[in-house]
């Protein structure tokens, strides 16, 4: 299997990038704050690893809410990163990329934890491969890491903690601010992980 895998930088995906070393790694800058931080992390852990990596850019920030667009938080959900229907959308854009290139499956670097979203639970990343799978391309979407939470992904991909160094977590700047969701999660991985600087 040929896989593209949704690279946005994040401990998550980054440790997906070591673990399963994918034909090609893409970052979609979709117009959120950290965007530029995160192509930046993005391109630094593939050169490192020897991967090839892409960036596309689809500004959808008149359309995005919360943290990651610097505006209010939804109103529809009690979490500050949410951004109605990222991850439906990214999957596409994935999938769009994917096709014209032979890539059969797209990867998403979904963790346990994501399923305080609804986009981020196994339930829509089942219904959201069977909607992609009966298209053209018969694309598979595949969460490898679905089923274990950050900690656990880490240890299975056996990704060396410099490149961790390198992922950025971060929802509100291209510096880590240290309050948001992200900082917090990043810290307690490196904290539980040992890794503390
Ligand atoms: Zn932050």
């Amino acid at each position: 299997m040929s896989e593209l895998l949704l690279l946005s930088g994040g401990i998550d995906s980054i440790a997906i990038a070591a673990w399963l070393r994918p034909a090609q790694c893409l970052t979609i800058d979709y117009g959120q704050r950290p965007a530029a931080a995160e192509v930046d992390a993005a391109s630094e852990v593939c050169r490192r690893l020897g991967l090839f990596h892409d960036v596309i850019r689809v500004p959808i920030n008149e359309l995005g809410s919360g943290a990651l667009a610097g505006k209010p938080v939804s109103e529809f959900s009690s979490h500050e990163e949410f951004w109605p229907f990222r991850n439906q959308f990214l999957l596409t854009l994935g999938a769009m990329y994917a096709m014209p290139r032979s890539l059969n499956a797209v990867l998403i670097g979904t963790v346990q934890n994501d399923s305080r979203h609804a986009d981020g639970s196994p339930v829509f990343l089942n219904q959201i491969a069977d909607l992609v799978a009966q298209q053209e391309g018969g694309i598979a979407i595949v969460a490898p890491a679905i089923h274990l939470d950050t900690v656990e992904l880490v240890k299975v991909s056996n990704v060396d903690p410099s490149l961790l160094g390198w992922a950025h977590s971060c929802h509100t700047s291209h510096v880590a601010c240290g309050r948001c969701p992200g900082c917090n999660k990043h810290s307690e991985v490196m904290r539980v992980l040992g890794w503390e600087l």
